[in-house]
């Protein structure tokens, strides 16, 4: 017996004995005698599904994604001013600063992912550490990005 067999003999059994509303559209189902919602026609399907735990990799994800957004701002705003102002030589410097951020939250990203198991593994105390960094993540990319940008305006890059 396959598998995928065994399985569907298993939501079967259990289906047979079932009283309660289908997942999907809510219809009171009394001891169906297939797999499928007599009222919407979904298959239903027994599953042991783990609940849904926020690990620290998706805090960082997700600090990662809001600071692409400040980054991404900055550099629509420098190209929007470039071409208001009738500027002659693009800015490079501001334009490489942005795409240097950029390019700095993309090897995170992919550090991230590829690291994703330990950080689901972590201690609970070291992963407390990981979400505040996680929340600060766009807010040190705003102040880092301000900073390389005054350098560049004082001439010290
Ligand atoms: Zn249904």
């Amino acid at each position: 017996m396959s598998m995928v067999e065994s399985d569907n003999n298993r939501s079967e059994t259990f289906l047979k004995g079932f009283r309660g509303p289908c997942p999907v559209c809510g219809y009171h189902l009394n001891e169906p005698t297939n797999s499928r919602c007599p009222e919407c026609g979904s298959r239903l399907r027994v599953q042991l599904v783990a609940p849904f735990h926020f690990y620290p990799w998706h805090a960082l994800l997700m600090g990662i994604v809001v600071s692409f957004g400040v980054c991404f701002d900055r550099l629509l705003l420098i190209i929007h001013g470039y071409v208001w102002s009738n500027g002659q030589n693009p800015p490079w410097g501001f334009l490489g600063i942005s795409t240097l951020l950029i390019l700095v939250l993309c090897v995170a990203g992919f550090f991230v992912w590829r690291y994703k198991t330990r950080l689901e593994r972590m201690s609970k105390p070291k992963s407390y550490v990981w979400y505040t960094f996680s929340f600060l993540t766009p807010i040190i990319t705003a102040v880092v990005q301000y900073y390389l940008i005054m350098m560049l305006v004082r001439g010290g890059l």
